[in-house]
């Protein structure tokens, strides 16, 4: 789970993290008023999405007064920003930050994320920050450090330590970083961060280290222990089709292309979407009924699918062991009963009760081409929607 920049900077500063000033506005009114608590000369109004690139795409503005605090607040509320993060369809602001202006020497980069290869937390960090740490990774990696962190002691103060220098943080300014640092890997850990990242951690002209962005992500699957972080969650920020999903159950995720996929289990789930990838279609979404769905469950899945105009086709990828073909198929006479269905639909159905499951297609009256295998069935589908 995703959340914004200044809901990230309140859980840091409760850790001691140092970030700067700032209040959450929803109006132009509420922005003023949050410019005139701070009583900062200087205001940064900064779009809250769930997407990074903003400063380039133009949703970070720095006003001199209350009056460019009005003007910026007024041009941002309600804009859509495009950034390489959103897609080109964007996304509409519809919260500031306002937050007190800091005198800028220097932007890095520090980052926690989980490094699949050691299993372990790997912290990250480099002196090029405020761009695209993605553009660093590629042409100069050498200007990534690299710390790893021991599950069992932590992050230790001379990795943080030798972070700092790698990084070169001024001497002066190395055990405020540490301490940056520390604080950091604390919340990552006991919040249940999947990523951490702070771009740009700056240093300022009055000697402080703080961070003056905040993109934290939470792993799903802690958020049960999380009551506080859920309260974060921001429904105007995700896809209307994945809330959906969620309200079932079903684990579901948008994607780019325009075959609709359901299938049963996460693995064959993955390896459907290669398949239809191997034989040059897109897949517009993975999406997973999961082992004891009901027909009502799978009635939804196929609904979901259904609603995305970007679906061109629709293959329905079976293996029936403890989920059933029967319910399967049950699911989807159901969904277009309810919503039609003018699509191609391509359905291979193997293992328990596929028989059964075929006849209710077969006595549907739904035109269904039937596969053989996955590979049939994905050529199949290929050909159908291109
Ligand atoms: P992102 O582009 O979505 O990652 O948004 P950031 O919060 O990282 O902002 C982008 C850039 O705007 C930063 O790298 C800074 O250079 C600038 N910026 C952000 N906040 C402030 C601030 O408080 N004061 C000043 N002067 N610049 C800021
Ligand atoms: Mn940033």
């Amino acid at each position: 789970m995703n959340i914004h920049e200044y809901q990230g900077k309140e859980i840091l500063r409760s850790y001691g993290v140092s970030v700067p000033n700032g209040r959450v506005a929803f109006t132009v009114e509420e922005a003023v008023e949050a410019a005139k608590e701070l009583g900062s000369s200087v205001c940064v109004v900064k779009a809250q999405i769930h997407a990074g690139g903003r400063g380039k795409a133009g949703g970070v503005k720095v006003a001199k007064s209350l009056e460019e605090v009005r003007t910026y607040a007024s041009e941002l509320l309600g804009k859509v920003l495009v950034t390489h993060q959103t897609g080109p369809e964007g996304k509409e602001v519809k919260r500031l930050l306002i937050e007190e202006g800091c005198d800028i020497k220097k932007e890095y980069y520090i980052g926690l994320v989980v490094d699949r290869a050691t299993s372990r937390v790997v912290l990250m960090g480099s002196e090029e920050g405020g761009t695209e740490i993605e553009e660093v990774a590629a042409k100069t990696p050498e200007k990534i450090f690299k710390e790893y962190i021991d599950p069992a002691v932590g992050l230790q103060a001379f990795q943080a330590r030798r972070m700092a220098f790698n990084i070169n943080i001024p001497k002066e300014l190395v055990n405020q970083a540490v301490k940056f640092m520390l604080g950091l890997y604390q919340v990552f850990v006991e919040k249940d961060c999947s990523i951490a990242e702070i771009n740009p951690l700056v240093v300022t002209g009055d000697g402080k280290v703080m961070a003056l962005d905040a993109k934290l992500n939470f792993d799903s699957n802690a958020l049960y222990r999380h009551k506080d972080i859920l309260e974060y969650r921001d429904l105007d920020e995700e896809d209307p089709k994945e809330i959906e999903a969620s309200k079932y159950d079903l684990n579901y995720i948008s994607l780019d292309g325009n075959i609709g996929c359901m299938v049963n289990g996460a693995g064959l789930a993955m390896a459907t979407m290669d398949i239809i990838k191997y034989y040059g279609g897109e897949p517009a979404n993975f999406l997973d009924v999961g082992g004891g769905a009901t027909t009502e469950k799978v009635t939804e899945a196929f609904k979901i699918i259904l609603s995305d105009p970007k679906v061109k086709g629709i293959f329905v990828n079976i293996f029936g062991g403890i989920m059933k073909c029967d319910v399967i198929a049950n699911g989807i006479v159901e969904a277009t009963k309810q919503v039609g269905l003018n699509l191609p639909l391509v359905v291979r159905l193997e293992g328990t009760n596929v028989e059964l499951g075929k006849k209710i297609l077969e006595e549907s009256g739904l035109n269904i081409t039937a596969a053989e295998s996955m590979a049939d069935g994905a050529q199949k589908i290929v050909s159908l929607v291109s």
